[in-house]
């Protein structure tokens, strides 16, 4: 059976250039009623989308039912993807190359992200590497990302079975393990290699420049 491969996308694949933030702040006020007093603290780093906006509303005492959550997906996606329209997101290096590769190796790719679905197509897309994936799950399907590998699992394509996940926090290699993958880290993002080894990952590099030496570690895992 054909191997399948999990990629999450900001710290991993690309940087989206912290259009997320402004984002954030504009569609909470637009779906929620008011204004979200510190998106400059907001984190990140290993987070869902449903997460982030439940722990906002709770914040400012305002209850995030599914109505508002719906509103302030469609805003945030909308945002921010006319922000990447003019501000393209940064691709780390070697990604193309690397994901070029494992498509020509037969190997199929999948995404588990916890960006609702249609920001997640929408940096892909910006970023040029919407057409190497052809399966995913996102940050609107649950607010835990070891669900949402789990849902990932379950749609790999047929004839293929999911046996890595890549990622760029201790909150991938987790999901990883809690499905029974091999967990790749990568260091591009913002938590150190040391962190990600003490995290439990079977792999974590630098970055994937060296698309070669890179391929070879990937697959010798699978
Ligand atoms: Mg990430």
């Amino acid at each position: 059976m054909r191997s399948a491969i999990l990629f999450d996308i900001d710290g991993t694949l690309l940087y989206a250039r912290g259009v997320g933030r402004v984002a954030f702040g504009d569609a909470f006020l637009a779906a929620y009623g008011q204004p979200y007093p510190d998106v400059a603290g907001l984190c990140f780093v290993g987070a869902t989308d449903s997460n982030v906006v439940r722990t906002m509303a709770a914040a400012c005492g305002i209850a995030s039912t599914p109505a508002r959550e719906e509103h302030f997906f469609l805003r945030l996606a909308h945002d921010i993807d006319a922000a990447l329209s003019l501000n393209k997101p940064h691709i780390y290096p070697g990604i193309p190359e690397l994901v070029g590769r494992l498509v020509e190796h037969s190997h199929a790719l999948g995404i588990i992200t916890g960006n609702v679905r249609a920001t997640a197509w929408s940096k892909l897309r910006h970023a040029g590497l919407d057409h190497a994936f052809t399966f995913g799950a996102y940050g609107d399907e649950h607010h835990d990302r070891s669900a949402i590998a789990r849902i990932a699992v379950t749609r790999a394509p047929a004839g293929t079975a999911v046996r890595l996940m890549i990622g760029d926090t201790p909150l991938d290699v987790q999901a990883a393990k809690a499905n029974g993958l091999k967990a790749v880290a990568v260091a591009t993002g913002w938590v150190s290699a040391e962190e990600l080894a003490a995290a439990g990952a079977d792999l974590v590099l630098p970055d994937f420049s060296n698309t070669d030496a890179c391929l070879a570690l990937l697959e010798s895992l699978l």
